[in-house]
């Protein structure tokens, strides 16, 4: 009976040996996993910080990348105002060019007709100076004629030329030309009538104007009190 009983708490024994072993065996196990999942957890929290700084710096680049597009939106908006003052300028260059170009134009008209105005002065300044230059000579000392030499007579007369004042025969002054001292036409010699001439030729504007160059019978109605009065011996 004893025997039994110690029989049966010996295979108890056994059994509850085996069970302990089996739980220390159970318990090493979860030892082991709980590490792990330790491990893992600590390697997890790694990673979670590494996800919080990356969210953190990319959160604050997010910041600065919108105080820049804020800032090239102004940009942008800067650069619309300039385009269209741009705009405004090239207007205003394209009306300065055609009044630039509408003064040139009056300019040169103007530069045309003060041309015009200068040689017409200039033909005048000579016309004055050649009547400058006259000088009424006294026929009385005058015996020949200045340009052919010839002595004056009876028959071939003195003529004073209304252009140099100087003494000549019929044949050297019977040229008849408008002269800006006289209101007709008037008795110049040979000399002066080329003088004149050429001068009429050279200015688009002539001062005197020729009429004719022959005085057939006119002598006498060219003549001023002064030639009748002398004549020759
Ligand atoms: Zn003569
Ligand atoms: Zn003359």
């Amino acid at each position: 009976m004893l025997d039994e009983t110690i029989n049966k708490l010996e295979e108890k024994l056994k059994v509850g040996g085996n069970e302990l072993k089996g739980a220390h065996e159970t318990m090493r196990n979860l030892g082991k996993q709980i590490a792990d999942k330790e491990l893992k957890v600590s390697t997890l929290e790694g990673d979670l910080r590494i996800e919080r700084e990356w969210r953190q710096s990319l959160q604050e680049s997010d910041v600065k990348d919108k105080e820049e597009i804020c800032k090239l939106n102004m940009e942008i908006q800067k650069l619309r105002l300039l385009k269209n003052d741009l705009e405004t300028a090239r207007l205003e260059n394209q009306d300065l060019h055609r009044i630039c170009r509408e003064q040139e134009e009056a300019l040169a008209e103007m530069g045309a007709k003060y041309r015009e105005k200068v040689l017409r002065e200039d033909g005048l300044r000579e016309a004055n100076a050649t009547v400058s230059s006259y000088v009424w000579k006294d026929s009385r000392e005058c015996t020949h004629c200045k340009e052919c030499t010839l002595e004056f007579t009876l028959t071939r007369r003195k003529h004073h030329c209304r252009n140099c004042g100087d003494v000549f025969c019929q044949r050297c002054s019977d040229n008849l030309m408008e002269l800006p001292s006289h209101a007709k036409p008037v008795r110049v010699c040979d000399p002066c009538f080329s003088a004149l001439l050429q001068r009429c030729n050279n200015t688009t504007t002539p001062q005197a104007t020729l009429t004719t160059s022959d005085l057939p019978g006119s002598q006498s109605s060219l003549q001023t009190p002064t030639d009748t009065t002398s004549i020759s011996s």
